[in-house]
């Protein structure tokens, strides 16, 4: 992934991307929410404009018709103000929520599109929170931030206009207050230019704690194994102080900007009293003048104060947006413009033509690898761990692409396919299987879901699956997991299997399990894997005995390279590295 830290300023694509995808398609609700909030500031501007005819004509000159007015004028004006108020918020916000979970989505269908080499260098937990969290800044974009960010704006243009009344009432009033406003208006530039990082930086450092968080919490029977638990409780507690002095730092600039606000306008206001006072006594002003003046004042300042909060509010989603865009522009799987070939029907048969791998550049994982795999045959990758089996069933599962060399399928280079059509003939089978929390006939319609009943059927009888739902009161609509039985290392095989017959796959990617299984479980795996392999060509890291048996090629694999070739009886004749394997070790 890029990293993006050196950068202070969210990205002309990310600024780019918010008003295309996100202001833009709502220009007319944000339009009615600034004439909202429009009506709602003229509304405000009601007592202001009265209070200087209140002092002066009704309670100076006793003008009762005008009083009748001013009221009318003023209820109408502060009863529009909560209305108004109250639809922004309901508009905007509504809105705000709805975008959330549409960039939610947008964010998770993409990653979940990305390379498996991407989920490898990646905590789980951390994509958890850039889909959960990060996308929650924009909030502030649609909803009443962006708006009132305009409506701040507008306000601070009609103050210029409220200046010259305030120039009109009192030159030297006026630039006395203009003074500390000034003051004011600088120390918050600075403070937003001090924010903006921090702010970005929390977004980095929650999803780096979420993610470790994520990764403990489901190896908790590691932790708690190695009695690790305080170790992992101290990694969380320096995860959530830094959090912590993330908030503080931005906490302290915020309220310094508030603190400094209060003393210059407390500066200003006892300035502005001692002045008044002063001038009215000379008679150089009316009463209403200076009722006016402080008013209007307050119209001058409130937007100012304003847009510091909404300063703030824009930097957070535009740094969200930023981590959200950074995923969003990482290429899918798909994306691949070399993609372009479609199998139509594939027959399984798969080529290694001189194929280097390498994770990090310089270190070859498997080097210059070939073989040949007919369709429907069964090749059993043995050798030490670490040697690369997983690695080069990754490759012929086209999670990963080869350096140099090529894989071919039914004589089509695999890194020209595209994904979908090889992929929907692809079945894999890991070691500890992908079961989620559901009903066991859910778990085994996953790669198939619109499978018919009799196929189903079918595929839990292949797979022995049926022993023991058949003990279960729920049968097949038992729930697994959390919520409901926990089944064994050998059922959830089983299961895994099921779900591969019913997918019914022309390759297959199949990691034995290395779990010690009592003598029955065993033989029903035995059985049901080798009705799985059956005529599939299978790329299967082999544990079993049996399943080698079955193996029309074992390639004994060591530090990336493929040392001997052949079958069982041949292997063992030559008392090679499969012969020292099989002889030293109970499993290979
Ligand atoms: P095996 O399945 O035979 O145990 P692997 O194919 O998993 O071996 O690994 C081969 C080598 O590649 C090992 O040295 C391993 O450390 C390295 N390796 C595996 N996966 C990654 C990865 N995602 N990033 C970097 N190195 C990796």
């Amino acid at each position: 992934m890029r990293s993006r830290k050196s950068r202070k300023k969210p990205s002309l694509a990310t600024v780019r991307y918010a008003f295309r995808k996100i202001i833009w398609p709502r220009r007319k609700l944000l339009l009615l929410g600034l004439a909202l909030i429009l009506l709602n500031r003229l509304s405000g501007l009601a007592l202001p404009a009265a209070s200087k005819f209140l002092v002066d004509d009704v309670i100076g000159k006793g003008d009762v018709e005008l009083l009748r007015l001013l009221l009318a004028g003023v209820t109408v004006a502060i009863a529009v103000q909560p209305f108004s108020a109250f639809f922004l918020t309901k508009l905007l916000s509504v809105e705000a929520q709805h975008l959330i979970s549409l960039l939610r989505a947008q964010v998770q269908r993409h990653i979940i599109n990305l390379p498996i080499r991407f989920f490898d260098n990646t905590k789980s937990g951390e994509l958890v929170s850039r889909i959960m969290t990060d996308v929650e800044g924009v909030r502030n974009l649609v909803g009443t931030g962006l708006v009132h960010l305009f409506g701040g704006v507008l306000t601070a243009i009609g103050s210029l206009f409220f200046l010259f009344f305030l120039f009109r009432i009192s030159v030297l009033m006026t630039l006395y207050t203009l003074v500390p406003l000034t003051i004011l208006g600088l120390i918050s530039l600075k403070a937003f230019g001090y924010i903006r990082p921090i702010f970005r930086e929390r977004g980095k450092i929650n999803a780096d704690v979420t993610g470790r968080l994520a990764e403990s919490l489901g190896g908790i029977r590691v932790i708690k194994g190695f009695s690790a638990e305080r170790q992992e409780i101290r990694v969380f507690e320096k995860g959530v102080a830094r959090i912590f002095k993330n908030v503080r730092k931005s906490l302290t600039a915020t309220s310094l900007v508030t603190s400094a606000s209060t003393l210059l306008l407390g500066l200003a206001s006892v300035g502005i009293m001692g002045l008044g006072s002063s001038m009215i006594l000379e008679g150089e002003m009316t009463v209403g003048d200076f009722v006016s003046f402080t008013l209007f004042l307050g119209f001058l300042i409130a937007p100012i104060v304003q847009m510091g909060n909404i300063g703030s509010q824009i930097t957070e989603a535009f740094a969200g947006l930023d981590r959200s865009e950074e995923i969003l522009t990482t290429a899918r799987e798909d994306d691949d413009p070399g993609r372009t070939v479609v199998l139509d029907d594939v027959e399984g048969h798969v080529v290694f033509q001189d194929v280097t791998f390498s994770y990090e550049p310089g270190n070859p994982v498997l080097k210059e690898v070939s073989f040949d795999a007919p369709a429907g045959s069964v090749t059993a990758l043995v050798g030490s761990s670490g040697s690369g089996k997983t690695t080069l069933a990754g490759l012929a599962a086209s999670f990963l692409k080869p350096d140099q060399g090529r894989v071919l399928v039914d004589g089509r280079d695999l890194s020209t396919v595209t994904l979908q059509s090889y992929r929907s003939r692809l079945g894999v089978v890991l070691q500890d299987d992908f079961l989620y929390e559901g009903t066991i006939r859910e778990n085994i319609l996953f790669g198939r879901p619109r499978a018919s009943e009799e196929e189903l059927l079918e595929a839990v009888r292949a797979s022995h699956v049926k022993e023991f739902t058949d003990q279960f009161d729920q049968g097949l609509e038992t729930l697994i997991g959390e919520r409901g039985v926990k089944l064994s290392g050998g059922q959830r095989q089983r299961v895994s299997i099921a779900r591969a017959l019913l997918a019914d796959p022309r390759i297959l990617i199949l990691d034995e399990a290395t779990s010690n299984l009592d003598t029955e479980s065993e033989l029903y795996i035995q059985q049901s894997l080798a009705g799985l392999l059956r005529g599939r060509t299978t790329f299967v890291i082999a544990h079993r005995l049996s399943t080698i048996r079955q193996a029309h090629q074992i390639l004994v694999v060591e530090a990336g390279e493929i040392v001997e070739r052949g079958g069982h009886e041949e292997l063992i004749r030559q008392q090679g590295r499969y012969f020292q394997l099989y002889t030293y070790q109970a499993r290979i």
